[in-house]
């Protein structure tokens, strides 16, 4: 057990908005936060004490960073191994390098879950074209097409309804060329994830399972409880993040997504970090994730995740939907959250709202 007391200095890796509630949180517990990112300013930059702009890939930056700082963690994961190699040398990462590089990698993340007795979509990996063809005939259509690395936001995918061979040339083309894993496409009514903190010492706490929804591959609402058919698999689900938490003898927060399957839960992939289907747990949970995450790192003793509410609905704000802010501040059950983010395009988060049901 090693314990980073307040006062101390988080690194957190990305400057997004994860970046900016896990130092809002961190600020609360008394720690400075240091972010290193590439792009000039984010989120981040509005509450972080410190920024450092690198590249992923300048290891003199990001060695003057892990010397900078206390503890270092990541509220983005899609940074080269290297980088993640570099930075774990330097002393205290949490999560590992290894939780990191596994979530980084669809084929590595699903081998690794269905090792553990998790079920998931029949999947088969796909290097080239012509590993197409005999991925679909092992899988079937319809199919979802997805990169194996750097997909978010149901970026980096194609869906496959048909098994003809200028289908799959536009597939193909349509991700770019890039290795990629071929799923089977699952019929499943609802989708849910499962947020869980584990500390140092071993100790698991799960949050409630949210009920997500979806639009154009984008988180669009999480909702606790649940319904009953995400009710009646959250078990089993949460019997396998336990193990998957422990086989990485992983520290913090960890996400894990799955489809409601018609014999139980479907895994569909994992972020080794804070999530946005766990943003309601700021005003709908004792302990948010965010502090939680930064008590586990630090080794402080954990928050408890029991609801605040009967009920709570977590809203992503999308696009131009921020910009009716005084319109959801009418409502007195609303939080709003805004990550300070300039430009209003298609598809960006620029905040989410919660509200608290059932008072
Ligand atoms: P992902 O980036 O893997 O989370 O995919 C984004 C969204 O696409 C998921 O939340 C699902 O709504 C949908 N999706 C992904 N994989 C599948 C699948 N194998 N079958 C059906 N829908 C899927």
């Amino acid at each position: 057990m090693t314990v980073t007391p307040p006062g101390a200095t988080i690194g957190i890796v990305g400057g997004g908005q994860l970046g900016r509630m896990l130092a809002v949180a961190a600020a609360q517990l008394g720690y400075r936060t240091h972010v290193f990112a590439p792009e000039e300013s984010g989120p981040a930059s509005d509450v972080a004490s410190t920024w450092t702009r690198g590249a992923y890939d300048d290891q003199t930056a990001l060695q003057a960073f892990a010397a900078a700082v206390d503890i270092v963690t990541y509220e983005f994961e899609n940074v080269p191994g290297a980088t993640a190699d570099l930075l774990a040398a330097s002393g205290h990462v949490r999560p590992s390098g290894r939780a990191l590089a596994i979530a980084q990698d669809r084929l590595l993340e699903k081998g690794f879950v269905a090792e553990l007795g998790g079920t998931t979509a029949p999947y088969a990996p796909v290097s080239t074209r012509d590993e197409l063809d005999r991925a679909v005939a092992e899988v079937g259509a319809p199919a979802i097409l997805k990169t194996a690395r750097f997909g978010y936001d149901g970026k980096g995918q194609s869906r496959i309804m048909r098994a003809d061979s200028a289908a799959l040339d536009a597939a193909w083309a349509d991700i770019g060329g890039q290795p990629a894993v071929l799923e089977g496409f699952v019929r499943f009514e609802h989708e849910f994830s499962l947020i869980l903190v584990r500390g140092q010492a071993g100790e698991i706490r799960f949050w409630d399972a949210p009920l997500n929804v979806h639009e154009a591959g984008i988180l669009a609402t999480s909702t606790v409880p649940a319904n009953d058919a995400v009710l009646a698999q959250a078990e089993a689900a949460r019997a396998i993040a336990a193990q998957v938490a422990e086989a990485l003898d992983y520290v913090g927060v960890l996400t894990l997504e799955f489809f409601c399957g018609e014999a139980g839960p479907i895994f569909n992939e994992m972020a080794p970090r804070v999530h946005n289907s766990g943003h309601w747990t700021i005003e709908g949970a004792v302990t948010s994730q965010f502090e939680n995450h930064i008590r586990a790192i630090c080794g402080l003793p954990l928050g408890s995740t029991a609801r605040t509410a009967p009920g709570v609905v977590m809203e992503n704000l999308i696009g131009e939907a921020a910009s009716n802010w005084s319109g959801i501040l009418a409502d007195d059950r609303a939080h709003l959250h805004l990550y300070g983010k300039h430009e209003a395009r298609p598809g960006r988060k620029m905040g989410h709202v919660t509200r608290l049901t059932g008072q």
